[in-house]
């Protein structure tokens, strides 16, 4: 039943196969289970149970409120859920209960989604690893799965591997069936990079078309939620529910009008899809490379034209996002000043010296960084040529991408990230902040763009861990991408976890770091 896809565990509901108490009980249960994963910062277990009850009336009395009514999900945790903590994964915010929930939650919610928790992820966001969130580092399910395990030499508890971020609690969620659901964020990539490592689906609508207010801002001008699930139909039906107009967000756009529901009959004759030849990334694995051409074929095969096309200012993307986004968070963290919400350091000298402790104590090394180097890249004598200069950059490759679309193309296939998924051993050796911007190269010119694309599993790699590839669309087409998406998702023979056992379930509990699961109501 925890395999299921949104529409079929829906249809199991209305039918009455199951109940949605039920439902939740076996999610909760899966959640102890699988805890070494370190997948959820905080489970909402007795409001879980009470919702659940709530849509189980609703069922019975035949009134569902819609697909979602009973679903369990998750939420990334710098989603603001009302009374609930909302940690963004820092000892900033380690005791923070908002007083109102995003209109992403809120709109799930009023759909009778059951909340089973907020998921674990890097600092306020920024990492490509899931390894530098305070509350510690979340494991891939599919270290765990057979596949992968049964190559070992050693124990899983030196060979795991990481889930990628910054969402990697959303996706592991998603991926160990404790959720058929859950949000991320995605600001350079921080929803599809783990989607594409953990075997999920995952989107990064359009920016604009889903609201971010109750999203605790990185960079506000790239911030979008990200839609997790396990089949690309299901991320259709959610973003169906989660697109449109906001007046908490000035930058909303309505809904297109387009019906919820994706074609079935999606004909990929009459498209044409672009392989930017810039996305043969330094360090794209050989794997990887594969499974990217062996898809292309797979759309030529069936009609589709496939061009090769080029998006001349990838090279620096890297950078230019570098300068805005470190920008920006320079600004957006100077609300944790320890007066209004979160920590607040003893030391109290002078206001001056609160401040500073406050945020020393506060934030990690990764978020003080970019801190510093935005302030730096603000500063009156280098705005100009800073931060200016890389406004005009993001113009450009935002251009790339408009001429190539405008030229007929209707969907870029691209690498979603440059191999599967890293050992947390090696992964932690290299600097994360390298890492991180070397990973993201396929990623972050998207939300430089502010286009559409998702993350669609299409492989296991040799040694049992999911490759996944990108689509990117043009902006407002969505659901369109997500019609081509589904097409190439019913060829590629993506294995579900649970075809390899509960695997994801520990078989021993050595070693495991026990943390507090903490009941936030
Ligand atoms: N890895 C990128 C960063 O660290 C993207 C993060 C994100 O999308 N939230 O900035």
């Amino acid at each position: 039943m925890l395999s299921l896809t949104i529409r079929e565990v829906s249809l199991a509901l209305r039918e009455g196969r199951i109940s949605p108490t039920e439902l939740c009980r076996k999610c909760l249960h899966r959640i102890r289970k699988t805890q070494h994963l370190n997948a959820y910062i905080t489970v909402t277990e007795e409001l879980a149970l009470k919702q659940a009850q709530e849509a189980e009336s609703r069922l019975l009395q035949g009134a569902p409120k819609g697909p979602l009514d009973g679903i369990p999900f998750a939420v990334k945790d710098n989603f603001c859920t009302e009374n609930i903590k909302t940690t963004c994964a820092s000892r900033m915010l380690q005791d923070y209960k908002p007083p109102y929930n995003a209109t992403v939650v809120q709109k799930l919610l009023e759909q009778g989604a059951v909340l089973m928790g907020k998921t674990n992820m890097d600092e306020f966001a920024m990492g490509a690893g899931s390894t530098d969130g305070a509350f510690g580092p979340v494991r891939n399910p599919w270290s765990y799965a057979a596949p992968y395990r049964d190559q070992m030499r050693t124990e899983p508890d030196s060979d795991w591997v990481v889930t990628g971020g910054s969402s990697g609690g959303s996706a592991a969620a998603v991926a160990s069936l404790t959720s058929f659901l859950a949000l991320g964020s995605d600001t350079g990539g921080s929803t599809r990079n783990p989607g594409a490592l953990c075997g999920v689906v995952a989107l990064k609508p359009t920016y604009g078309l889903v609201s971010r207010h109750g999203l605790i801002p990185l960079v506000n001008s790239m911030d979008v939620p990200g839609i997790m699930t396990r089949s690309v139909s299901d991320a259709a039906t959610v973003l169906g529910v989660l697109q449109g107009l906001d007046v908490r967000d000035s930058t909303t756009v309505p809904s297109p009008s387009s019906p919820p529901e994706l074609p079935e009959d999606f004909d990929v004759k009459n498209i044409c899809l672009g392989i930017p030849k810039e996305y043969h990334a330094p360090g794209l694995s050989q794997e990887t490379l594969a499974q990217w051409s062996r898809v292309a074929d797979m759309f030529e095969r069936a009609g589709a034209r496939v061009e090769q096309v080029s998006l001349p200012h990838t090279q620096h993307s890297i950078v230019c996002y570098h300068v805005l986004c470190h920008a920006e968070v320079a600004s957006n963290m100077a609300r944790f000043d320890g007066l209004q919400y979160g920590h607040r350091s003893e030391v109290d000298r002078s206001t001056e010296a609160m401040y500073a402790s406050t945020r020393h104590e506060g934030f990690n090394d990764v978020v003080r960084g970019r801190i510093l180097s935005g302030n730096y890249f603000l500063l009156r004598q280098n705005y100009q040529h800073y931060f200016v200069k890389a406004q005009q950059v993001r113009r450009l490759i935002a251009d790339d991408f408009e001429r190539v679309f405008r030229s007929g193309v209707d969907a870029l296939l691209t690498p979603a990230t440059l191999a599967d998924a890293a050992r947390y051993a090696d992964f932690t050796q290299e600097d994360n902040r390298t890492r991180s911007a070397q990973e993201d190269v396929f990623t972050q010119p998207v939300n430089m763009a502010g286009l559409p694309a998702v993350s669609v599993p299409t492989a296991l790699s040799s040694r049992g861990l999911p490759i996944g590839l990108q689509l990117i669309g043009p902006a407002l087409q969505d659901r369109k991408l997500l019609a081509v998406a589904q097409w190439m998702e019913r060829r590629v023979g993506f294995p579900s976890i649970s075809d390899h056992g509960d695997s994801s379930e520990r078989r021993s509990d050595t070693g495991v770091t026990k943390r507090e699961q903490t009941s936030a109501v």
